[in-house]
């Protein structure tokens, strides 16, 4: 998946001057096949709505979204479709993408009824196997979603969303609300499936660990850009954007021997709809300059596949 310059902004109006929320801006990034990128950022800093937008939940405002070498906007209805095959989703509620009526079984069979065209009895026969896949037992499909603990039915969830066998699966929060000790067990999960079919993730989250865990790669977002991108080890080991040590900062290291000084930043992160000028970073920044609040800096490479957006760097 290669995403370029791409751009959300949402209208809005406020005492009847016309503005923008810039949700997306300008926010470009590579997913290799086989591979787990991670996204992070606080609430509101954009990561949903790049998810939502790769998944055509959502229209650009600009930019490009190529899979596989193929531009989305220009694809034709039967590309499309297939694309829709291809990427699929899970998201932090799984009682809500479950419909309440629908046995589990129903559920997860329904993709492949309406998608691929299979019959009923082949389609829960699939459904079953896709069970037992997740780590539940086949009987369970013909139980409803209220039935199911919160980490039983992420893994509902996830036999759904695995049923087309997809290329790409994009987790906005798929953890985020279930116990520490099923997130663990989830995000295993998630990696047995992608061992088994070198599928590629695009994992949304806030939850700094969790990402960590399971990322090959990580981005950072702020303020609806990404101000830092690298493979987990040097982005974890060696984070270079202020932004990124300040929020690395605030999560505790599993080495106990390895000790960050905790960076507490000034004041909110601004409104999307008003973004500083310059660098967006800067009102907030220990370490702004003087040109930080003109010149925006160019996002560029500091190491070896390791990009960032700083003037100091
Ligand atoms: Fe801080 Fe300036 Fe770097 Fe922005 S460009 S992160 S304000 S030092
Ligand atoms: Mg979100």
């Amino acid at each position: 998946l290669e995403v370029n310059g791409l751009k959300k902004y949402f209208p809005i109006s406020k005492g009847g001057r016309k503005g923008s929320v810039k949700a997306v801006d300008d926010v470009s990034l590579n997913v290799y096949e086989g591979e787990t990128l991670g996204i992070v950022g606080e609430s509101g800093c954009g990561k949903s709505t790049v998810g939502r937008l790769i998944l055509r939940l959502l229209d650009p405002t600009a930019g490009t979204i190529r899979f596989n070498g193929l531009e989305i906007g220009a694809m034709s209805q039967r590309q499309l479709r297939k694309y829709r095959k291809d990427l699929q989703c899970v998201f932090q509620d799984p009682f809500a993408s479950l419909n309440p009526r629908m046995s589990v079984g129903e559920a997860i069979a329904e993709p492949m009824i309406v998608q691929e065209g299979k019959s009923r009895t082949e389609a829960l026969q699939r459904a079953e196997e896709l069970l037992e896949k997740v780590g539940l037992n086949r009987r369970v499909q013909r139980l409803y979603p209220h039935e199911f603990s919160g980490g039983q039915r992420q893994r509902i969830a996830i036999a759904r969303a695995i049923s087309l066998r997809p290329k790409l699966l994009v987790a906005d929060e798929a953890v985020s609300a279930l116990d520490v000790s099923i997130q663990a067990q989830i995000v295993n999960l998630l990696g047995e499936l992608q061992q088994e079919s070198h599928m590629s993730y695009v994992f949304i989250s806030h939850n700094l660990s969790v990402v960590r865990h399971i990322s090959d790669r990580v981005a950072v977002m702020y303020l609806g850009r990404i101000v830092e991108t690298a493979e987990k080890e040097a982005l974890f080991g060696e984070p270079k954007h202020p932004y990124t040590r300040a929020l690395l900062s605030s999560v505790p290291e599993p080495d106990v021997n390895f000790r960050r000084e905790r960076i507490v930043l000034r004041g909110e992160v601004p409104n999307a709809a008003d973004p500083p000028p310059g660098c967006p970073f800067h009102p907030r920044c220990p370490h702004a300059e003087s040109r930080c609040a003109i010149e925006t800096p160019a996002f560029r490479e500091v190491g070896p596949g390791h990009y960032a957006s700083c003037h100091l760097i």
